[in-house]
């Protein structure tokens, strides 16, 4: 009982991922599949705990349970931040996880055993494993970024077009992954406005200068805590993102 209560908190878990991934555009679809079998996992561990004897659902459990998993790990590597210069390695990341979820899924549900299948699973199993170990060191916010030989100091948000997070170079930056420019500069050189906008669209990161976190609108504002001056800008796509 104990395992079964174990696998629908973890299904849970992956639920409220999913979850999150709904808020960006890049990845709703994904996550809004994903809860799909994250749900049914949910329900079927669930049922098993308390052994309702609805078989089916209970020995399908673990295999929804593997594919919900690798649609979660899809949104987490599709919205996690990387550095510029390694933007390049987000499809296998993200890949990884989703083929390790599936073959364990059809490795879970099938009734038999074939080697060509067993031996893809470890493969994708082991860079799934390789990746989740390299998240904290690939992910690390390290205040700068590099563009070319430059190195600019950074901030890190969701970008306002596609949700990535992206670690935006003072100056002007483009998303790591859509595209989108932006604007950003500290200490804003111009005067604060009189009147803030009421319309503003925010985004929330930390202040380059005392690192307390703030929602800082589009346009010039200033720091709550320290005073430093920024400015914000970026293009409004047609569809108002
Ligand atoms: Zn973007
Ligand atoms: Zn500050």
């Amino acid at each position: 009982m104990l395992q079964h209560l174990a696998g629908t908190a973890l299904c849970f878990a992956l639920c409220l991922v999913l979850i999150s991934g709904l808020r960006a555009p890049r990845t709703w679809i994904l996550a809004a599949i994903g809860l799909v079998p994250a749900a049914g996992a949910c329900v079927a561990f669930t049922t098993a705990a308390f052994d309702l004897a609805i078989e089916p659902l209970a020995r399908y459990a673990h295999g929804l349970a593997a594919l919900a998993l690798g649609f979660a790990h899809a949104v987490v590597y599709s919205l996690t931040a990387l550095p510029r210069e390694r933007v390049w390695m987000r499809g296998l990341l993200m890949f990884s996880g989703l083929w390790g979820g599936a073959l364990a899924a059809l490795w879970l549900f099938s009734p038999s055993r074939s080697t060509w299948l067993d031996v893809a699973l470890v493969v994708f199993a082991l860079a799934t494993l390789a990746a989740w170990a390299a998240l904290p060191f690939l992910s690390r916010e390290r205040g700068f970024t590099r563009h070319g030989e430059l190195v600019v100091p950074s901030v890190r948000f969701a970008c306002p077009r596609c949700g990535t997070r992206v670690d935006w170079g003072k100056g002007v930056a483009a998303c790591t992954d859509c595209g989108l420019f932006l604007h950003i500069a500290w200490p804003a050189p111009e005067p604060i406005a009189a009147a803030p906008v009421p319309d503003a669209r925010r985004v929330r990161f930390a202040c380059p200068e005392c690192g307390s976190r703030e929602r800082w609108p589009t346009g010039l504002s200033t720091c709550s805590r320290c005073g430093l001056r920024l400015s914000l800008h970026w293009n409004v796509h047609p569809s108002g993102r």
